[in-house]
């Protein structure tokens, strides 16, 4: 099935530059290192202290953090803590691949996605029209993956400018 092939990262990186997708599929990670991913990551740690958690599922995805307890209606909240809404839809699309993952092993799962820094949060939720949009994410991942050249640079110094590989980009 085509889910079990990608991960919620993937999914993200579609919206956000299908060059940085290519790379990231092919091996080539440099995130770790990237100045603004570290700082991203302390945000979420400064903003919600003892209570984050990371939780890595099959490798696919990694939630920073689940409620400890299903809620009255049976269903488990995930949470993913991000910086800005620069790039909104990229973690709608990764919520989304979490939860159907989740729905997959039988766990009935909302999300919600948390920009302390600006004090917001947006649900998410897996209905008919997400699975639609899901899908058809998935299949430009497939498209992007099965060409053997790179893409393309995106020559945006907004979001390039931030990005682990722009030094592999711009040299
Ligand atoms: S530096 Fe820019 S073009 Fe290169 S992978 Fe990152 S976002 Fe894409």
């Amino acid at each position: 099935m085509l889910k079990d092939k990608f991960t919620g990262t993937q999914l993200n990186y579609l919206v956000v530059c299908h060059r940085k997708l290519w790379l990231f599929s092919n091996g080539i990670e440099m995130e770790r290192e990237n100045e603004a991913v570290q700082i991203g990551k302390q945000i979420g740690d400064e903003a919600y202290g003892r209570e984050k958690k990371e939780i890595n599922l099959n490798n696919q995805i990694v939630l920073d953090w689940a409620e400890a307890k299903v809620g009255d209606d049976g269903v488990l909240t995930i949470h993913e803590v991000k910086k800005s809404k620069a790039v909104s839809r990229a973690h709608r699309l990764q919520m989304l691949f979490y939860l159907d993952f989740l729905r997959g092993k039988g766990v009935a799962a909302r999300g919600v996605i948390d920009y302390p820094e600006i004090k917001q949060r947006e649900s998410i939720e897996l209905d008919a029209a997400g699975e639609i949009e899901l899908q058809e994410a998935m299949q430009q991942v497939s498209v992007i993956l099965a060409s053997e050249e790179v893409p393309p640079r995106l020559d945006n110094l907004r979001f390039c400018s931030k990005c682990a590989y722009f030094d592999l980009c711009y040299s």
